[in-house]
């Protein structure tokens, strides 16, 4: 059996509250869509896929979980778990994880630090990371995602973080699922480290850039804090947002929010236009996932420039003021 744990959108969440998360959305159809693998069983077994979610269950996320063809829902909530605490959260989901198969999450702070405590706890073999599975292993990223590894756990029961984006969230024919209610009562042990209080800094907020369609970037480039304005405007025009490098945030050009990379955020928008950024291997890991990507530098042998799929060879500022001027003419 596979039970993957599903992250809820907090009140923070841009489309509202309450809904899946789309990392979790992705890992309930990466749990689906290899259900006999991660299973343990042959291609023809394919036993129920469940899930579990810590905390309120709104009517939006069981209908989502629903379309996402979940059969069964464990809703763990009590007083003990109402406040985030990874042992006391990792807990509860070992006593509801199946004795072989998987347990999973997708590839989150949260995720990672829960699956790390579940596959302690049940003393399993966990891989982070897995971006594909197959009957030879797990294929998972390392070196922040600028290379990867096959591995292959043993043991009946796996433990594993999906990378985000490592698959696209797929509906399916919307199932009734069974809802199987929790209230587990944590140890004093387990809860002695857990969230006492939330603070949400507008700063902080990086769904902007990590759901954005288009993201412009801006690296050093740019020359200064001064540098932004046309960027800014591109980004504006594209409905994107704005991503940085991080000698741009070292610099304090820019907030860390808006940092992209192995050190900042993950993207995979269709487009990222990368300007004045040279493609260290660190920032690639973190925009590698984009559709289609446009480099805007004045050295033609940058390695943005040579991975990308178009290149501008160029003063940044000339040639974005140059792209900001054409999209106001034309929609005058
Ligand atoms: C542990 C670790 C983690 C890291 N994490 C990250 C991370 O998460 N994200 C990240 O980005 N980096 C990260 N780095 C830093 C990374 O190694 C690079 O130093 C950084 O990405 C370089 O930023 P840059 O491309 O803006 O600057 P540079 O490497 O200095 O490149 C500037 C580019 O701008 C071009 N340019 C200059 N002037 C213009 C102009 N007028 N018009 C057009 N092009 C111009 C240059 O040709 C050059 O290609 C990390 C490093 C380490 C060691």
């Amino acid at each position: 059996m596979t039970l993957v744990f599903v992250e809820i959108e907090g009140p923070d969440a841009p489309s509202g509250s309450g809904g899946v998360q789309l990392t979790s959305a992705e890992a309930v159809t990466f749990a689906r869509t290899n259900t006999a693998i991660l299973d343990g069983g042959s291609a023809a077994d394919s036993s129920p896929l469940e899930v579990a979610v810590i905390g309120a269950l709104t009517d939006e996320a069981r209908d989502r979980l629903a379309h996402l063809g979940v059969d069964r829902i464990h809703h763990i909530d009590s007083p003990d778990v109402h406040a985030y605490s990874a042992a006391a959260w990792a807990q509860a989901l070992v006593d509801v994880a199946p004795t072989h198969g998987t347990v999973m999450a997708s590839g989150t702070p949260r995720g990672m630090e829960l699956m790390a405590h579940v596959a302690a706890r049940l003393g399993a073999r966990m891989a982070a990371n897995v971006v594909a599975v197959d009957e030879d292993g797990f294929l998972r990223q390392v070196l922040g995602g600028a290379a990867f590894e096959r591995l292959k756990l043993t043991g009946a029961l796996q433990v594993l973080t999906v990378a985000g984006h490592a698959c696209d969230p797929e509906d399916t024919a919307p199932t009734e699922p069974e809802i199987l209610t929790h209230s587990p009562e944590a140890s004093a042990d387990d809860l002695r480290t857990r969230v006492v209080r939330t603070e949400v800094e507008e700063a902080d907020d990086t769904s902007g850039l990590t759901q954005a369609k288009v993201v412009v970037g801006a690296g050093r480039g740019v020359g200064s804090a001064d540098g932004f304005a046309e960027v800014l405007e591109l980004a504006d025009h594209l409905g994107g947002a704005l991503g940085v490098s991080r000698v741009v945030t070292s610099l304090g050009w820019r907030p860390h929010a808006e940092q992209v990379g192995q050190t900042g955020s993950r993207i995979s928008p269709d487009v990222y236009i990368a300007c004045g950024i040279s493609g260290a291997i660190q920032h690639w890991a973190g925009v590698q996932g984009a559709k289609s990507i446009i480099a805007i530098n004045t050295d033609e042998e940058a390695t943005m420039v040579q991975r990308a799929d178009y290149a501008i060879i160029g003063d940044l500022h000339e040639v974005v003021a140059a792209i900001n001027e054409e999209i106001t003419r034309r929609r005058r």
